[in-house]
């Protein structure tokens, strides 16, 4: 969601935190702003701030001209005041002597607010954060220490034991020459250690050109940096051994290379990103998965009687998938929860449930929420996730790293079908610790290694999407029906058209349409059915007429050897024919293609959406 960037060193700061901002730009975001120090700390704090993208800051700021080495920095989006220059971050208190940059909601913000404007303080935003920057300046002010570090530190430190909500922060203040406070509870933030400087971040991606050697903050921690050394301490004030990672993030698979669209790119890097997350995960015999990190034995993972998925939008439609694939495979019953009612329904879960958060960025607070209500509980946890040492990885008893390489456009691609497939690799591996036979565990693996290749093939019906794009492109109402397994997809495929083309988009069961969708269906409304040979073939083929018969326009997807009657659809995707564990993640390809090329049609700024945050870090 939002971005944050810190920096404290020898270089000119302006350049790096622009440039860590940039390379936060695909998280989605409605302003930016820094604040700069000077080198002598003789001026004020220099704030500049510009609603749009981190290009109309960069023009305001003219980077390169400023002496400041240390500074920070935030894209913001927007929770608490409009999308103004004067509510964009960073935030300073009302004497000026504090800059700070927040993502996340301070809660009691109303009462802080009222408590500080009755001692004198004056707010200039609409903002949440400014009461907390505001209230670090009232601590500071109280602060008995004399010592201007200790004095900073103490002020942040007390200041956030009385916030209630959510924060990542970066906080400079004019009186401590070489100082950088960042603290965070419920939003990430890391620390980069350099050689002579240091950084904060919001995400890996930001710092990752500067260095490879992090830390990652728990809730509940401060970091005090200086350009030569650190500390980490919690708010309670206690010393913390900090762990330095090092991240495995080649900084070109963060750009576009030859594609337009980080979208594009995502789309057509599938084959690789399924490869990779395949990779080492197959038992010699051939016949099951094997994963290193569940920290699970086969003897406790058999006493499991029921998993939850749990997960916010893309994943929770492959929670969906995973429900239909466990229950088949591993005959476990199984049941797929938005993370956000999760986390507050109570709901009674059996003694022997397993609980498994899915959520490419391992941010999303809603899952993370989710996922610290059921530890709290005492259930077991797993985490899937693509961000290695993110705080739902961190938090969760074990865990599955996609390996699919950072997906930076907003609407995921790569990321679903990688978190579907490996969803599929687990219910293989529960059923061959339960009922599933050597020969039928052998076929799934041999349907996995196919997979890659697979995918390539149905990534070269491309041509004949955009095409069918073009003719759909002016439409503003679609459905999207499938059954079983596809009726996931279908939703999935819903959702890509409403993020990145702003078109009115429904799943739905295709046997469902009749009980209520069907009203809508007109000829201004088409509809994409997702149809897979087999039993159910024939049932789905009666839905396709039921449209026709209403005028209906049907673009279908359908695998190959399907028995399609000549001229009942309008229009046809053909994909290769492929066993059911993996026969979704080719179905996806072709939804995730039309949405794109539909997008495209229309003149929309595909990788990033209005009103989108690529990692959902407020609730
Ligand atoms: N709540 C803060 C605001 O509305 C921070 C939002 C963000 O995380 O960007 O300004």
């Amino acid at each position: 969601m939002c971005g944050i960037v810190g920096y404290i060193g020898q270089r000119a700061a302006d350049s790096v935190l622009l440039d860590g901002l940039k390379r936060l730009e695909y998280r989605g975001y409605d302003s930016a702003g820094v604040a700069l120090l000077d080198p002598d700390y003789s001026s004020d704090i220099q704030i500049v701030r510009r609603t749009g993208r981190v290009a109309n800051l960069s023009d305001a700021l003219k980077p390169g001209t400023n002496k400041s080495r240390m500074g920070i920095s935030h894209t913001r989006w927007a929770t608490h005041g409009d999308v103004t220059e004067v509510n964009a971050h960073p935030h300073s208190s009302s004497d000026g002597r504090f800059a700070m940059v927040h993502n996340g909601v301070i809660e009691n913000h109303t009462s802080m607010r009222r408590f500080l404007e009755s001692k004198g303080f004056v707010f200039k935003s609409q903002t949440d954060t400014e009461a907390l920057v505001n209230l670090i300046a009232y601590h500071y002010d109280k602060e008995t220490v004399q010592e201007p570090e200790k004095r900073f530190y103490e002020a942040v430190r007390k200041s956030l034991f009385h916030v209630e909500g959510t924060y990542g922060i970066a906080v400079v203040c004019k009186d401590c020459p070489d100082t950088l406070i960042g603290a965070r509870r419920g939003s990430p933030l890391i620390v980069g250690v350099g050689k002579g400087e240091h950084l904060l971040a919001s995400d890996v991606n930001a710092i990752a050109s500067r260095t490879t050697n992090v830390i990652y903050l728990n809730d509940g921690e401060i970091a005090l940096l200086n350009k030569d050394n650190f500390a980490i301490s919690t708010t309670s004030d206690e010393g913390v051994e900090a762990v330095i990672h090092t991240v495995d993030w080649d900084t070109t698979d963060a750009e576009l290379g030859n594609f337009s669209h980080f979208m594009e790119k995502e789309i057509f890097e599938q084959p690789q990103a399924l490869q990779n997350g395949m990779r080492g995960r197959f038992a010699d015999d051939g016949s099951t998965a094997m994963f290193g990190g569940l920290n699970l034995s086969p003897s406790e993972l058999r006493l499991i009687d029921r998993i939850v998925f749990i997960g916010c939008g893309t994943a929770w439609h492959a929670g969906l998938v995973a429900e239909y694939l466990i229950e088949r495979f591993a005959r476990i019953p199984v049941e797929v929860e938005y993370a956000s009612e999760f986390r507050y329904r109570n709901a009674p879960l059996d003694k022997n449930t397993l609980v498994v958060a899915m959520s490419q960025s391992g941010e999303t607070i809603d899952t993370l929420a989710a996922l610290r209500e059921a530890k709290r509980k005492g259930y077991k946890t797993l985490a899937i996730n693509n961000s290695v040492g993110s705080s739902i990885a961190r938090e969760a008893d074990g865990g599955i790293y996609q390996h699919a390489g950072p997906e930076i456009g907003v609407a995921s691609t790569k990321a679903f079908t990688s978190q579907v497939m490996l969803a599929a690799m687990l219910a293989l591996y529960l059923g061959r610790i339960r009922d599933l036979s050597y020969s039928d565990g052998a076929a799934m693996v041999e349907a996995f290694k196919s997979l890659p290749d697979l995918v390539s093939r149905t990534l070269t019906c491309a041509e004949s999407i955009r095409k069918i794009a073009a003719k759909y492109s002016q439409y503003n109402d679609f459905l999207f029906l499938g059954r079983q397994e596809m009726f996931p997809i279908a939703l999935e495929g819903a959702l890509k058209l409403k993020e990145i083309s702003y078109i009115h988009a429904e799943g739905y069961p295709a046997a469902e349409m009749k009980h209520g969708p069907i009203a809508l269906i007109c000829e201004e409304c088409p509809s994409v059915f997702l149809a897979t040979n087999g039993e159910i073939f024939q049932k789905t083929l009666a839905n396709i007429q039921e449209i026709k018969a209403r005028k209906g326009k049907v673009i279908c997807i359908l695998t190959e050897n399907c028995d399609m009657p000549d001229d009942l659809v309008d229009d046809s995707v053909i994909v290769p024919e492929a066993h059911e564990a993996i026969q979704p993640i080719l179905m996806s390809i072709p939804v995730q293609l039309l949405s794109y090329y539909i997008a495209l049609e229309r003149g929309c700024d595909v990788d990033k959406p209005r009103n989108l945050a690529k990692s959902v870090t407020v609730e």
